[in-house]
């Protein structure tokens, strides 16, 4: 149900779509799709709440009741990690390391965030010598639209909510089709701990022609922040010019790793394994495309190969499992879409490249077969788009120059990985490659202070740390004449 002024509510049209799981296809609940009527009332009743008791409380109180946030969600801690586990078939052992806690994590950290920053003051003279200073205020900019994917749910979503709650705002936020469960929980978690109603508000459906559309479209959103793809992003940028709405954009990525021959190995092989495969390779930070320096490549492709193999499909609960099945059957259409075409190019297939042989209830899942290419030119769609799926392709490179080359000829620009024990190599290409972030010898070691966001078309904006209030808040200048 959607969550609107404090309450969970039907749509008045009574539409309702399916949720189901992705491990064995059956359902987990019909969900309400919202229409024009609710989120109309969401936004009203986010509006609303800025003139109320929420806009009047301190920084303090405020930051307050978002450590509360976060205690609730860990006191709650198996109920969404149920909910998470349930929409996405992601292993236990991974959503309760990563999402559950990351998701309570990020209402602390923006909560000492906002407690912990200062606004610029310039003196100035004037033609009378009396003076006159200068101070910014930061206010929050109203009411956000918070467009979510489904790979990383409560996560994602609680990356922006956090900030923009702990900067003063209200939220609309429309969860992803695939995963609306956790979104609905923390309603109970707001209306637990006292957040007054309307200021975090769900209304759930799809994009298009949906709630997707009506929410970023609607007159009464300030601002809009999103994440997911990047012609979803092309779309919504539109919707946000009539009105001029700010926007944040967290898009999609073909992110490169690049190995030399230099590396601890061990290390690149383990760091790798998880870049491509983590969540069935549907992290927007993930891997897609390896550049590996010859003298190690065969062993590299060797090693990546046998670790591939070793990922065993399973169910969520099952201690032994490595990884879950992809989001959806759609999902799984694309990505195989892409298995097929490499083989009709011609790839080499080192790993996997179909679908894996599941028993019982569970051949009716998503399930796909992580895979790594080698021996397609880079012109290739395998090595050009974003899949999303548990994939890679390696190319051999023979020197610095041309793997930076490589690495940067992407229309996207989020995220890289290097590994090498050549310290001032890596401080050189971490500066030269055109992402948004870069990780040395590492993946995904995120400290939530730090600026994230992507380059060219994988994004616009930064969020993290004060980055984020930079987006969540206007700034106002106050000039006074002395
Ligand atoms: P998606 O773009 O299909 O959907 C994201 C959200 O947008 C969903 O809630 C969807 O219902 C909504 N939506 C779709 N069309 C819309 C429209 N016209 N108007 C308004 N809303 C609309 O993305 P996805 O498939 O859910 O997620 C996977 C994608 O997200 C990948 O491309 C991945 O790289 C990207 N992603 C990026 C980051 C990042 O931080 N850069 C993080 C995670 C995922």
């Amino acid at each position: 149900m959607h969550f609107i002024n404090g309450e969970f509510v039907r749509s008045a049209s009574g539409r309702t779509f399916d949720n189901v799981s992705p491990v064995d296809n059956r359902l987990i609940a019909r969900v309400h799709e919202a229409g024009r009527p609710e989120v109309d009332a969401a936004v009203r009743s986010a509006r609303a709440a800025l003139d109320g008791p929420w806009g009047k409380l301190t920084v303090d109180a405020r930051s307050k009741m978002l450590y509360a946030v976060a205690d609730e969600i860990n006191r709650r801690f198996d109920d969404f990690l149920q909910a998470e586990v349930a929409d996405t078939g992601k292993p236990v052992s991974l959503a309760s390391h990563l999402d559950i806690p990351r998701g309570a994590a990020n209402f602390k950290v923006f909560a000492d965030t906002v407690k912990n920053v200062s606004s610029e003051f310039f003196e100035m003279a004037t033609p009378d010598g009396a003076g006159a200073l200068n101070y910014a205020v930061r206010v929050p900019k109203g009411v956000i639209a918070v467009v979510c994917p489904w790979n990383l749910p409560l996560l994602l979503m609680t990356w922006k909510v956090g900030p923009a709650l702990a900067c003063g705002n209200t939220v609309v936020v429309k969860p992803s089709e695939e995963t609306p469960s956790t979104a609905t929980l923390l309603g109970e978690v707001m209306n637990a701990v006292g957040v007054p109603p309307g200021v975090y508000n769900v209304v759930h459906g799809f994009g298009p022609n949906s709630a997707g559309e009506f929410l970023t479209s609607h007159p009464g959103v300030n601002a809009i922040t999103f994440t997911g793809e990047t012609r979803t992003g092309a779309a919504i940028l539109k919707a946000a010019a009539d009105g001029i709405k700010a926007t944040s954009m967290e898009l999609g990525g073909k992110n490169p790793a690049i190995v030399f021959a230099d590396c601890d190995m061990a290390q690149a092989i383990e760091t790798t394994t998880r870049s491509v495969f983590a969540n069935c390779g549907q992290v927007c930070l993930g891997t897609e495309r390896v550049y590996v320096e010859r003298p190690i490549f065969d062993e590299f492709v060797k090693r990546l190969g046998e670790a591939a193999r070793s990922m065993k499909p399973g169910r969520p609960e099952d201690d032994a499992t490595k990884i879950g099945p992809l989001i959806s059957q759609e999902h799984r259409r694309k990505v195989l879409s892409y298995y097929e075409k490499a083989r009709a190019e011609g790839a080499t297939i080192v790993a996997g490249g179909g679908i894996p042989k599941m028993e019982g209830a569970l051949a009716e899942g998503a399930w796909i077969e992580p895979t790594v290419w080698t021996g397609l030119p880079e012109t290739s769609a395998i090595v050009q788009e974003e899949i999303f799926g548990p994939c890679c392709h390696v190319t051999p490179f023979d020197t610095e120059e041309e793997a930076i080359r490589l690495a940067n000829d992407t229309p996207y620009g989020l995220a890289a990985s290097v590994y090498t024990t050549n310290l001032s190599r890596a401080h050189r290409i971490g500066a030269k490659l055109n992402v948004g972030l870069c990780w040395i010898n590492s993946w995904f070691l995120r400290d939530l202070r730090t600026p994230f966001g992507g380059s060219k078309q994988s994004g616009i904006g930064r969020e993290g740390g004060v980055h984020s209030l930079e987006f969540y808040t206007e700034l106002r200048n106050v000039c006074v004449k002395l």
